[in-house]
């Protein structure tokens, strides 16, 4: 059993330490709150984490992800709030006694040592018998594919193989909790791929709870039962992948989850015999029952909106007048779809056209016209001023 719950937690780093912050966070460092202690990197993060959940911690760079992390681990004191693994109160416990490992980007294996020398090391530390040292460490070899390396140095490795050294020495330990601060950002493109499969086969592997800390939205998407979506220390939404991609809590996160990004437009929100509908240009487009109640619920008003639509959602039309349009900047054939890019009412616009429907065109020269519409169970609504 390892739950984990963060209740208000909140970290303030002061004056004096802020100026080491990480290279690269600089001018994110403008939007987190500054108080007369310092800058508060995290606040009010409040999260339940059931036994072997695998959450993941998403954001930009700069947005107290890996603080978060590492307060949980132990290794950053919590300013505020309340720390509990297990029901235990941990916030002034030490982090060899939080039964906790934590894997980090850079791997941080000891050179000198051989890869089973480097996996066993946590376990000869806790003063394990050496038998099942031996076990857990061809274990976790086996799990991983890593037994043919067992007797070589870190230097004799590829990236990807040095990761997963740096995996199995964390999970030998048996660790209630296991933590993973960006473990996949140093590898290339493909090898990235190739691991967070890996991941979700080792998540099935091994009874543990996983916090996870990526930038990468494809990562939090595929390997979170749930990510939380963090931005200037204060988290925006708490779901499903599914949750967070079909119902985005604000403008920030239906830029942040889906690739490529949602589009926005600057549209009217107009409300007629009761129904609400969305205008943009010549298009009125009435919204979902579901979306009509929500409205209703909540008295919102007509008037400016922004409206978004994912790009698979936007449809190709005939070329009409009654039709939205834009004009074509690039286009990128993806095989079973083209990207189209659009520059449609003063906004970048990138439209998915699949290219298994014969009606559908190949190709979108550029400067050429394209008209589109979209439907109202797959229109998300933004208040513009949030
Ligand atoms: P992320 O992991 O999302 O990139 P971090 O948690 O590393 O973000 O950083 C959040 C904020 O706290 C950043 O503004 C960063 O500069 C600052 N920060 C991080 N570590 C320290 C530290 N040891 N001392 C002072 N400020 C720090």
């Amino acid at each position: 059993m390892a739950q984990v719950i963060l209740k208000n937690i909140k970290k303030v780093y002061p004056h004096h330490e802020s100026k080491k912050k990480k290279k690269g966070a600089e001018d994110k460092q403008l939007s987190l709150q500054v108080t007369d202690e310092g800058v508060v990197a995290v606040q009010a993060f409040d999260l339940d984490i059931q036994d072997k959940e695998f959450i993941v911690l998403v954001g930009p760079s700069g947005c107290g992800k890996s603080t978060t992390l590492r307060m949980v681990a132990g290794l950053e004191d919590i300013s505020g709030g309340d720390l509990y693994i297990d029901g235990q109160r941990v916030n002034d416990v030490a982090p060899k006694d939080r039964d906790i490992a934590m894997v980090f980007q850079n791997y941080a294996l000891y050179p000198h040592m051989s890869v089973r020398e480097n996996m066993a090391f946590p376990l000869k530390l806790r003063k394990v018998a050496k038998d099942e040292i031996n076990r857990r460490v061809e274990q976790a070899a086996e799990i991983l594919g890593i037994t043919q390396y067992l007797d070589r140095k870190p230097k004799a490795l590829s990236g990807g193989q040095r990761q997963r050294v740096a995996i199995g020495r964390a999970i030998v330990r048996e660790p209630k909790v296991l933590l993973m601060d960006e473990p996949l950002s140093n590898l290339d493109a493909k090898l990235r791929n190739q691991m967070r499969a890996e991941l979700i086969k080792l998540r099935q592997r091994i009874n543990t709870t996983f916090i996870y800390v990526t930038h990468d939205q494809t990562e939090a998407m595929t390997l979170g039962d749930r990510i939380v979506i963090m931005k200037d220390g204060v988290i925006q939404q708490i779901g499903t992948p599914q949750q967070v991609f079909d119902h985005p809590a604000n403008l920030f996160v239906a830029g942040f989850i889906g690739m490529p990004q949602m589009n926005l437009f600057d549209a009217q929100l107009v409300c007629e015999d009761g129904q609400y509908a969305v205008k943009l240009d010549r298009v009125q487009v009435v919204l979902s029952d579901a979306k009509q109640e929500n409205l209703s619920r909540k008295q919102v008003k007509p008037g400016p909106i922004i409206l978004g639509v994912r790009p698979e959602h936007l449809q190709l039309t005939g070329e009409a007048e009654q039709m939205l349009h834009g004009t074509v900047e690039v286009s990128e054939m993806m095989g079973s779809a083209v990207h189209v890019h659009l520059h449609a009412y003063n906004r970048d616009t990138i439209l998915i056209v699949p290219t298994d429907k014969p009606e559908n065109p190949v190709s979108f020269p550029y400067g050429s016209k394209v008209c589109f519409t979209f439907n109202g169970s797959t229109a998300h609504l933004f208040d513009p001023d949030t």
